[in-house]
């Protein structure tokens, strides 16, 4: 099971961007991912993670967050309202547990 990042390093990695059209950098508080409950970005189950996805949409910071989150090829996680395994984006994450079989 992937381990989230201390909560100041989620903290670093999001309020190191500025909000698109300004200069000025984003406060904890108008980022929901450090407003709330920051485990809930780094969940296990699908439907936590639509959930992070969810709020992200409303962030001031999503497009950056996307790009950086990219560039550094986070390893898990939901950064930019996407959800990354491996470094990689991907659409959807599959539920712990035992893989379908093919018939
Ligand atoms: S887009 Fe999502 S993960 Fe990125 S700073 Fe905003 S709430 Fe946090």
């Amino acid at each position: 099971m992937p381990t989230p990042p201390p909560a100041r390093s989620l903290q670093s990695r999001v309020l190191q961007h500025r909000c698109p059209g300004t200069t000025r950098r984003p406060v904890p508080t108008e980022l929901p991912c450090l407003a709330g409950d920051p485990d809930l970005w780094f969940a296990e189950h699908p439907h936590q993670l639509r959930r992070a996805q969810q709020l992200c949409r409303g962030c001031p910071v999503l497009t950056t967050c996307l790009a950086g989150a990219l560039e550094r090829r986070e390893p898990h996680g939901v950064w930019g309202g996407e959800i990354f395994v491996d470094g990689v984006r991907v659409a959807h994450k599959r539920g712990r547990g035992r893989p379908r079989t093919r018939c």
